[in-house]
Order: C-alpha cells, then sequence, then structure tokens
C-alpha cells in the first residue's frame, strides 16, 4: 500500500491525499477533481493524478522536521542501492537508519509537545 500526496503549491511541502491505495490501483484510477484542505499553508489544493506522488506511509509525516529526516533516509536508501563498494553501501544503509531514528524522534518530540499543548499542532501519527 502506498499513501497518495500532493504537493502545496504556497509551501512546497507534501500533504496526504487520504487515499491510500496499491500502485497498481492509482494507475487506473480516473482523473478526479477533489480539493483538499491543506495544513501547510490553511488553503486548499485540487487534487491532479498527474502531480500526485505514491510513497510508502511508513516514510512520511505531514511534521515537516520528520517529513525531512524521512526524505533523507529516502535518498540514502537510494544512494546505497546505487553504490558499487560493499563499505560505501554499508555507510548509506547506515546512515538511512540514523536519519529514521531521527525521524522517530523528532515525532515523539511533536507527540509529546501535543499532549501538553505545546509547541505547533501536528497532525495525528498514522
Ligand atoms: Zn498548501
Amino acid at each position: 500500500m502506498a499513501t497518495v500526496l500532493i504537493q502545496c503549491s504556497h509551501t512546497g511541502r507534501y500533504l496526504s491525499t487520504g487515499i491510500d491505495v496499491d500502485p497498481d490501483t492509482f494507475a487506473l484510477l480516473p482523473e478526479v477533481a477533489i480539493r483538499i484542505p491543506c495544513p501547510h499553508c490553511g488553503r486548499e489544493h485540487a487534487f491532479s493524478k498527474g502531480r500526485a506522488i505514491l510513497v510508502d506511509p511508513s516514510r512520511w509525516s505531514e511534521n515537516p522536521k520528520v517529513e525531512d529526516c524521512l526524505l533523507k533516509a529516502t535518498e540514502c536508501a537510494e544512494l546505497a542501492g546505487k553504490a558499487r563498494a560493499r563499505t560505501r553501501r554499508q555507510l548509506f544503509l547506515r546512515l538511512e537508519q540514523q536519519w529514521v531514528r531521527l525521524a522517530d524522534d523528532f515525532q515523539r518530540i511533536a507527540d509529546r509537545n501535543a499532549e501538553n499543548g505545546v509547541g505547533p499542532v501536528n497532525a495525528p501519527r498514522r
């Protein structure tokens, strides 16, 4: 399963459409016109299948700090996949794990802040 995201045209950040689908099914979906409220800029964005991207739900968060870490983790995983030397591949895989751990830490801090009513309000964790 993958989560369907669209990009906020004002902040450049991604937001979830709330659609979870496998890539084969997504390819078969018709173009539909729906508008999605944006947690980043507070406006609504039109969903367009052509501009949507599919992501692994465990590699995506609406919390910008968490999302940045998860993007880095994904980059490192891609670099590891391309690395020819074994030591280089292992280095990128270690970096990937560290970014994922950092993302978890940021998420925990955000969750705790939300419980205590401090800091910005974050999207609920999926
Ligand atoms: Zn927006």
